[in-house]
C-alpha cells in the first residue's frame, strides 16, 4: 500500500502522526539505530554538549519521546558540573511515547526528583506553561511532524524567558547533488524496507521519510525562527550535521 500523506487533509495530520508514533513506540529506539546507522546518537550527543546545560537551568524538551534529549541534558549537567538543580520538563503529544520515557527514567537516579517531569500536550499550544518560564527549549526530531511548525516556534518564544534559548535538532537538506542522490536511495528504498523487516511497518517509515522531504530547507526554517522574534546568528544561522542530513537551528529570545 502507498501512504499518500501528501494528500491528507490538514486536520487529519495530527491524529495520523499520533498513530504513526503509537505504532512505532515500542520498536522506536531500535529503528532509530537501524535507520541512521547509530548516527542519531552522535548527533544528540553533539547537540547537548553544544548546549552545555548547567547551573540550575530550567529546560523544556518538547516532543521528548522516550527521553533521549532529557536524559542527556541531566547527565551532562551532573557529570560535567555536578549540577543536580538543572531540570527538564518533558512534553509529548503521545501518551505511549511518554510512558516509555517514564519507564526509562524510573531506572535512573532522576526518578521521583524535581529534575524531571512528564507532560502530555501539543507543541503548538503549551497552555500548561506560563509565559517566560524556561531558560532552554529543545525539540529534537519533533517539529517536522507538527501541523504548524511556525506555531510551535511562536509558543517556544512565549514560554522562554528573555535571553532564553531555542534549539532545534531536525532533519534538514543535503545541498550536495551527488550526496543527495545517495541519501535519496537510502531513505526512499532502504528505510521503508527496514521498517518492514524490523517493525512489520513499512508505511509508518515511508511516512517518516516523506515528512523529512516536505520539511523546510535550512534557510527557510531559519527565517521562520527569525520571524517569531528570535535572534538568529548572522554568521551561522544553523549548523549542518553529516552533510546536512540533520541540522541544529538556534534562536535567542530577545
Ligand atoms: N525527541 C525524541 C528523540 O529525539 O529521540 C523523540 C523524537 S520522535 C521522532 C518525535 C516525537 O514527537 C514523538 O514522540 C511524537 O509523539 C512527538 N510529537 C509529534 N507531534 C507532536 C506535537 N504536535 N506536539 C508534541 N509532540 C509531538
Amino acid at each position: 500500500t502507498h501512504f499518500g500523506f501528501r494528500d491528507v487533509p490538514e486536520q487529519m495530520k495530527e491524529s495520523l502522526v499520533k498513530g504513526v508514533f503509537s505504532s512505532v513506540a515500542s520498536s522506536y529506539d531500535v529503528m532509530n539505530d537501524a535507520m541512521s546507522l547509530g548516527i542519531h546518537r552522535l548527533w544528540k550527543d553533539h547537540y547537548v554538549s553544544k548546549l552545555d546545560p548547567h547551573g540550575g537551568l530550567k529546560c523544556l524538551d518538547v516532543a521528548g519521546g522516550t527521553g533521549d534529549i532529557a536524559m542527556r541534558i541531566l547527565d551532562h549537567a551532573r557529570e560535567k558540573y555536578r549540577d543536580r538543580e538543572t531540570s527538564v520538563s518533558m512534553l509529548d503529544i503521545n501518551p505511549e511515547m511518554l510512558e516509555e520515557g517514564k519507564k526509562r527514567f524510573a531506572k535512573t537516579m532522576y526518578h521521583n526528583t524535581p529534575q524531571v517531569s512528564f507532560h502530555l500536550g501539543n507543541a503548538e499550544h503549551l497552555e500548561q506553561f506560563a509565559d517566560n518560564t524556561f531558560d532552554l527549549y529543545t525539540i529534537a526530531f519533533g517539529i517536522r511532524n507538527c501541523t504548524h511548525p511556525d506555531k510551535v516556534v511562536e509558543e517556544a518564544y512565549r514560554v522562554l524567558k528573555p535571553g532564553g534559548v531555542l534549539s532545534v535538532l531536525e532533519f534538514s537538506n543535503v545541498p550536495n547533488p551527488i550526496l543527495s542522490q545517495a541519501y535519496d536511495l537510502w531513505s526512499f528504498n532502504v528505510i521503508p524496507a527496514l521498517g518492514h523487516i524490523l517493525a512489520s511497518d513499512r508505511d509508518s517509515y515511508a511516512y517518516l521519510v516523506e515528512s523529512i522531504r516536505r520539511f523546510y530547507k535550512a534557510p527557510e526554517f531559519a527565517e521562520v525562527i527569525r520571524k517569531a522574534g528570535f535572534q538568529v546568528a548572522q554568521n551561522e544561522p544553523w549548523e549542518p550535521l553529516t552533510f546536512g542530513i540533520a541540522a541544529i537551528h538556534t534562536g535567542v529570545k530577545v
